[in-house]
């Protein structure tokens, strides 16, 4: 049950999930909000449906509260374009294949080609590879090539997960929160920094006008 009253959060953050159609993007979402993860029937039917669906979560990583905007590119499939809104202002994009499925991993390239056109990408922006379904024998993904992946591209974070039993999700979401405030923090403190020093020159320069 949600114990945190509305406005009660610290820090707030977009955070958008693409990958191809079946990865399990849904039902990570649903697990990690709701505690559930999609059937098969339930599953399909989020696939025709051509829009963004959002969820929000508020739990706490360490002393802080975060609330968690999370967008999942519901019904889109690699012929679908993925609208701007869903891109714009994400504080981080979590990219999931299936480990049980070669072409959702050999994909993951134009998942991110396309990421960078729709301008997504930028030094503040955090890209975080996740391989679901790790629960499944017929794993054929073998974890180093996902490690390989993101660290070959830069990314923040990669894990490997089953929305279906829970394993890791928790954790995905809460290493990505924990992130995202250090980084706030960090943007915050050299912000200060800066503002700090620019009043310093100031009072300088009025300093030396005395002369
Ligand atoms: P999406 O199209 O990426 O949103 O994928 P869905 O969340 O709709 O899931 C597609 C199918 O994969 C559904 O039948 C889910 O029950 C199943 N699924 C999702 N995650 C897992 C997982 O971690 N393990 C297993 N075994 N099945 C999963
Ligand atoms: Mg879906």
């Amino acid at each position: 049950m949600e114990t945190f009253i509305m406005d009660e959060w610290k820090f707030i953050f977009k955070v958008a999930i693409i990958g191809d159609s079946g990865v399990g993007k849904s039902s990570l979402v649903q697990r990690f909000t709701q505690g559930e993860v999609l059937q098969l029937d339930q599953a399909h039917s989020t696939e025709s449906i051509d829009f963004s669906d959002f969820s929000v979560k508020t739990f706490q990583v360490e002393d802080e509260t975060v609330k968690l905007h999370i967008w999942d590119n519901a019904g889109q499939g690699r012929l679908h374009s993925i609208s701007p809104s869903f891109y714009l202002n994400a504080d981080a994009l979590i990219l999931v294949y299936d480990v049980t499925r070669q072409p959702t991993f050999d994909y993951l390239l134009h998942w991110m080609t396309e990421m960078y056109d729709k301008g997504f990408y930028d030094e503040f922006n955090m890209l975080v590879l996740v391989g679901n379904k790790c629960d499944k024998v017929d794993k054929i993904i073998p974890t180093s090539y996902g490690e390989l992946v993101a660290n070959y591209n830069n990314m923040s974070h990669f894990l490997e997960i089953s929305a279906r039993d829970s394993e890791n999700v928790a954790m995905l979401f809460n290493d990505v929160a924990a992130m995202l405030i250090w980084q706030k923090l960090r943007m915050s403190e050299l912000r200060r920094r800066e503002t700090k020093s620019f009043i310093g020159v100031g009072r300088l320069r009025k300093w030396l006008c005395c002369f």
